[in-house]
């Protein structure tokens, strides 16, 4: 940058904008951090504008974030045994979940952030259930955590929108949460409530919505409090959907006793075998699991596809990596995850 450069002030040769690419834009920053002016077809760089030398792409938004798994990526992406799966994962989230206070918060949430910015990203939804003290009890101001991760995207210079979550059991069949979910509780009143702190706070680059678990923690008297509570809230709702979104579909409510969702700490197929039952599985998975003796009754709706998704990692991109990631994104690599899914490629 020339040393009488506006800091405020791009000009780059080929811009994506909402109508496409256009040539020739001139971007000037508000005090905002937000575009303030985006003006195609200006063919000389004015003076003081900072020239780019390629071309310029729209900020990207992480969508569903939970900063604190920042803290053991790399840690738990391991099979410790022949029974690991997501389930087992999720132990090992929990056991940093109830360590972290609003300090570790911070400081981990910053690092994401400054590493989502230099991944392109420029705006983060936090999908916020580590809200309450590690004994499950309020902290003194019962938005501690939200403000932690506020003040950590307000250091990496990221926007931020958090998501306070509804949360309030373990399983379709149960009451309450386990124990090691103490910190997660929270009722429709409170998710509203915090939400509507957030954003009265006024804060710059922070906004709040509100969140439901999934349909598994969260009762549908209880969704439909969080629905009549957020009737004066306009802003978006965000839920866990996968397998529920099938439910929904068949105007099923999943229910004990015909219903059961699989115990994380037994092996999933001698479960299946023990009660006879059908099962609902991802095709990996069961195939991780042997397959056998699960016949196979239902595969390749539509309704049933999965999308997948090869990310690059943040620091890692070893030359494997690569000639990997050029493979899956092909057309060879597409008809490979098509089969996976009993789909044909298209
Ligand atoms: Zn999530």
């Amino acid at each position: 940058m020339a040393a009488d450069a506006r800091p405020d002030l791009l000009w780059a040769p080929l811009a994506w904008l909402p109508e496409g690419w256009r040539e020739n834009v001139l971007l000037r920053v508000g005090a905002d951090g937000r575009w303030a002016e985006v003006t195609a077809d200006v063919v000389l760089a004015p003076a003081g504008a900072h020239a780019l030398a390629g071309p310029l792409l729209p900020g990207v938004v992480d969508a569903h974030s939970h900063a604190f798994q920042r803290a053991f990526a790399g840690a738990a992406e391991r099979r410790d045994a022949a029974s690991d799966d997501f389930w087992s994962w999720r132990e090992r989230m929990y056991a940093v979940a109830l360590r972290i206070g609003p300090e570790q918060l911070r400081a981990i949430a910053a690092q994401l952030y400054i590493e989502l910015l230099r991944g392109g990203y420029t705006h983060v939804c936090e999908f916020h259930y580590l809200r309450r003290e590690r004994d499950g009890s309020d902290y003194a101001d019962p938005l501690a955590m939200s403000w932690a991760l506020a003040d950590a995207a307000a250091e990496a210079g990221i926007g931020l929108t958090i998501l306070p979550v509804l949360y309030e059991r373990a399983g379709f069949a149960d009451a309450g949460l386990r124990d090691e979910q103490r910190r997660f509780r929270a009722s429709a009143a409170e998710t509203v409530e915090a939400a509507q702190r957030i954003r009265a706070a006024g804060r710059p680059l922070v906004d709040a919505g509100l969140a439901i678990h999934s349909l598994r923690a969260a009762s549908a008297e209880s969704i439909a409090a969080l629905r009549a509570h957020a009737e004066s809230f306009a802003g978006p709702i965000h839920i866990h959907v996968a397998e529920q979104a099938l439910w929904r579909a068949a105007r099923i409510e999943p229910v004990a006793p015909w219903y059961v969702a699989a115990d994380p700490k037994q092996p999933f197929i001698a479960q299946v075998r023990a009660r006879g039952a059908y099962a609902l599985v991802e095709r990996g998975a069961w195939a991780a699991l042997g397959g056998a003796p699960l016949a196979v009754v239902v595969e390749g709706d539509p309704q049933l596809a999965e999308s997948v998704h090869a990310m690059r990692s943040f620091r890692v991109s070893h030359p494997a990596g690569k000639i990997f990631l050029a493979w899956i994104a092909g057309g060879r690599g597409r008809a490979a995850v098509a089969a996976q899914h009993g789909a044909r490629p298209r």
